[in-house]
């Protein structure tokens, strides 16, 4: 079962188009040709019983009116009495008892063969009151022989019918998918940046070609998304691995004990910095390749007080304002938890004095607004800051241990979820960043 399907499908597309019009034409021309061929008898017949009815009609007028009746030629007119004995003086027709009891009953008969004889008849009163059975006969020569040729000449021309239909659709067919070889060598041949021409004909193959272009243009974009996330992947690390390569070189050079203290210190920093990146690097890469585990309901009020507990000591006050006792969004403990530490860690970074979190929720979405009063994010940077390794103040995050990543991270995390991150003024004067989660009713 499977082997003839199998067959089937590997056969070309001009093959497969070819064979099945062929032979559905085939088939239907086979049809018509044996229908033809059946009505072909009847025809004929009918029309021999026209003409004889031509001639029947005067001829019982006239025998009717006491008359001879008129005999043209090539048919016979008879006059009988109703046993079909003749009664115009010629020798009995050859019509038997049964054949006299259908025409008078008007019925067709059809006598002997080669040649065959049709006869039609009609029952008149003489003038003398005496009852006559008009008979009108000819014979059907070449019939049988017409019926048959006629058949065969009809399934010659349903072959070759099919033979022509079979010509035409695989021309056409060819025709047709021309431009689609054209395209498939154009396909091959393509340099890269480049794009398909696009077929002139408003089309099924132009769509094709349009759909594969954008196909292309968003391959493109990937790839070059990756290829400048992995060359500023590999610049960024190079500074800290630099880094800590001349400490280390200061230190061997150089066996003092003070300076071996200061240099593990700060080689312990970079090292610090490099894990961030990394595990930045890693988490925006486990993204990228499309993992995403399952959500579930997180409680936002708690996770933010557990976020603002976990900043550093020293760091400006938090308050947690809710407006809601709990609100609940879909995503995972890890990313609310990741968005909330991003956000509050940098709000710590640039707030003067203070960083207020408040929690906000709709039929439908849940939002946490971060507010501090700290310098805020210019808004020619606004469209920047959640891009990968972007930084505003390059040499302050530098200094604080800024990778660049944090904010990408949240924005990443949050968009994977249906969410959505912003940045804007607060009313503080610094910067307020939203994130809008899709709420579960919980
Ligand atoms: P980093 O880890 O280097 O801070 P982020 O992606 O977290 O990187 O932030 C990107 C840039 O956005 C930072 O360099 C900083 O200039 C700016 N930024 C982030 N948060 C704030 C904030 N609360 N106030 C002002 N600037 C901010």
């Amino acid at each position: 079962m499977r082997t003839p399907r199998r067959w089937w499908l590997r056969r070309s597309l001009w093959f497969r188009i070819t064979l099945i019009a062929t032979t559905i034409t085939l088939a239907l021309l086979f049809g018509l040709a044996v229908l033809a061929g059946r009505a072909l008898g009847p025809l004929l017949i009918q029309s021999v019983d026209d003409e004889l009815t031509a001639v029947l009609a005067p001829a019982t007028a006239q025998v009717a009116a006491g008359d001879q009746p008129a005999r043209p030629s090539g048919t016979e007119v008879r006059v009988l009495d109703t046993a079909g004995g003749p009664v115009d003086g010629d020798p009995p027709a050859r019509l038997g008892a049964e054949d006299i009891r259908d025409l008078k009953a008007g019925l067709p008969v059809r006598v002997g063969d080669a040649p065959t004889w049709r006869w039609l008849g009609s029952v008149v009163t003489a003038p003398d009151g005496s009852q006559r059975l008009v008979a009108v006969g000819a014979p059907m020569v070449g019939f049988g022989a017409a019926v048959a040729d006629g058949s065969r000449w009809l399934l010659l021309v349903a072959v070759v019918g099919g033979l022509v239909a079979m010509i035409a659709t695989w021309l056409g067919v060819r025709a047709a998918l021309r431009p689609v070889g054209r395209m498939r060598r154009s396909v091959r041949e393509l340099p890269p940046g480049r794009r398909l021409p696009m077929p002139e004909a408003d089309d099924e193959l132009r769509a094709l070609a349009s759909d594969f272009n954008a196909l292309l243009t968003r391959q493109e974009e990937v790839s070059e998304r990756l290829r400048r996330f992995t060359g500023d992947a590999a610049h960024e690390l190079r500074s800290p691995v630099a880094s800590i390569r001349v400490q280390a070189e200061v230190a061997v050079t150089n066996p003092d004990p003070e300076l071996a203290q200061e240099t593990l210190t700060d080689i312990l920093d970079e090292s610090e910095r490099l894990s961030a990146l990394l595990d930045g690097l890693l988490t925006l890469a486990r993204s990228d390749a499309g993992e995403l585990p399952a959500a579930e309901p997180v409680e936002l009020v708690t996770e933010a007080r557990g976020a603002a507990g976990r900043l550093p000591d020293g760091s400006p006050p938090v308050r947690v304002s809710a407006v809601v006792p709990q609100a609940w969004a879909l995503a995972t403990p890890a990313e609310v938890e990741l968005v909330l530490d991003n956000l509050l860690r940098n709000a710590c970074r640039y707030a003067e004095t203070q960083i207020v979190v408040s929690l906000l929720a709709s039929r439908s979405r849940v939002r946490v607004v971060v507010d501090d009063d700290g310098p805020g994010v210019a808004r020619e940077h606004r469209g920047h800051v959640f891009d990968r390794f972007y930084r505003v103040a390059d040499d302050r995050a530098r200094t604080s241990g800024g990778t660049g990543l944090g904010l990408a991270m949240v924005a990443e995390a949050v968009r994977r979820r249906g969410g959505r991150v912003t940045v804007g003024e607060s009313p503080e004067g610094g910067a307020r960043f939203q994130v809008i989660w899709r709420r579960h009713d919980g």
